[in-house]
């Protein structure tokens, strides 16, 4: 069997030192010495500030629009992971789809103007497969039309845009450490502010309201604290970024050169490098895209829809929405393949046998 996705285990005795650390200090969660530490090598290693490290990517939402205020309606992309959407959702915001650009598979700024109205509070663009979307025009309309921008960079671990990394954009952007993710802490997750105002709210919103330095309740809060054992993951697999993501960029490498021009892919942002994180191939019609994905699951080869349905065809969503025919489109002929560092090489051609011949 291939699996879609084995989690980065980095070397136990490796992990177990930075555990060892913890019970020697008798510190196992509220803002201890590995959290503080791996929020600055991880500040370090992006290239960003005010990073706020929190229990998972799902929360790390749901802080950015309670400390940005965001309560009535949010303007988002229906081509996502469910998260996206839910997380608005769960915080009474009413989540407002708009159509993909149908080359990048991101939120369409375009579209996203259009569905503008006097209850947007928010525009929620998501990096879709760590592949960044329109940042430019998307701070132009946050500035012009007085709306927040909060990116879901959940899949855009390393991602830069020029120089710069991308979550420096918008008001906030949030990562995802789940474990099957590019970099992962077991589960967790981070919110990175643009503004110290912002981020010092949400630092007194993770832990029930009580500031930081004060010890007072300044604030509605919630516990989404990062705990010791998560951030000791977190600093075991960080040493070894640099292999993983290599692995990674080998893999995606051998399956483009494997795959050619006889499947498409996202297009890529012009000015920006791929991370490895994912491995989307779009077929010519949702037909050849079935015969594809059972072909895989007949010779025991795991893939998966991502992401299928468009959350616009989602019941409980989809109330006050139109249709997105692209993301519809998109969604009923895209398949992510296995990609993760324990990957190998033969496994990687095997898959691509099997999809080749699938097509033929
Ligand atoms: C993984 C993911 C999330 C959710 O993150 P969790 O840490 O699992 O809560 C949200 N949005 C996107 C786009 C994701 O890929």
């Amino acid at each position: 069997m291939i699996a879609l996705n084995i989690p980065y285990l980095p070397d136990f005795s490796r992990y177990q030192r930075y555990l060892q650390s913890m019970y020697q200090s008798k510190w196992l969660t509220n803002n201890g010495p590995m959290v503080r530490e791996l929020t600055e090598r991880l500040e370090e290693h992006l290239g960003v500030n005010n990073l706020l490290l929190v229990a998972n990517g799902t929360t790390a939402l749901q802080l950015c629009y309670k400390a940005l205020s965001i309560e009535q309606q949010a303007i988002t992309t229906p081509f996502t992971f469910i998260a996206t959407a839910n997380s608005l959702d769960w915080q009474g915001i009413s989540p407002v789809f708009s159509d993909i650009n149908r080359e990048s598979f991101n939120l369409c700024p375009t579209q996203a103007v259009k569905a503008l109205n006097a209850s947007t509070n928010a525009v929620v663009p998501v990096h879709v497969y760590g592949n960044p979307c329109d940042v430019a025009a998307f701070e132009q309309l946050g500035k012009e039309r007085d709306v927040k921008v909060i990116y879901d960079a959940a899949q855009a671990f390393g991602v830069k845009v020029g120089e710069q990394s991308v979550l420096s954009y918008g008001n906030a952007s949030v990562l995802s450490f789940h474990a099957t993710k590019l970099f992962h802490t077991t589960e967790g997750g981070a919110a990175i502010f643009n503004s110290n105002d912002d981020y010092e709210r949400a630092s007194a919103m993770i832990n029930f309201g009580i500031d930081q330095q004060t010890g007072e309740i300044i604030s509605a809060g919630t516990n989404a604290k990062m705990s010791e054992a998560h951030a000791a993951m977190g600093l075991a697999v960080l040493d070894d970024i640099a292999f993983i993501s290599e692995c990674r960029l080998n893999h995606y490498a051998l399956y483009k050169h494997l795959l050619g021009h006889q499947v498409s892919y996202p297009m890529w942002h012009p000015n920006s490098a791929q991370n490895g994180a994912y491995m989307p191939i779009v077929l010519a019609s949702a037909a050849q895209c079935s015969a594809v994905y059972n072909a895989l699951a007949k010779n025991n080869i795991e893939s998966r829809r991502y992401f299928s349905p468009a959350l616009n065809d989602i019941a409980h969503l989809s109330g006050n929405n139109s249709a997105c025919d692209i993301s519809t489109d998109i969604a009923g002929r895209v398949l992510c393949l296995p990609l993760y560092v324990a990957l190998r090489p033969a496994q990687i051609h095997k898959i691509c046998q099997v999809v080749l011949r699938a097509l033929n």
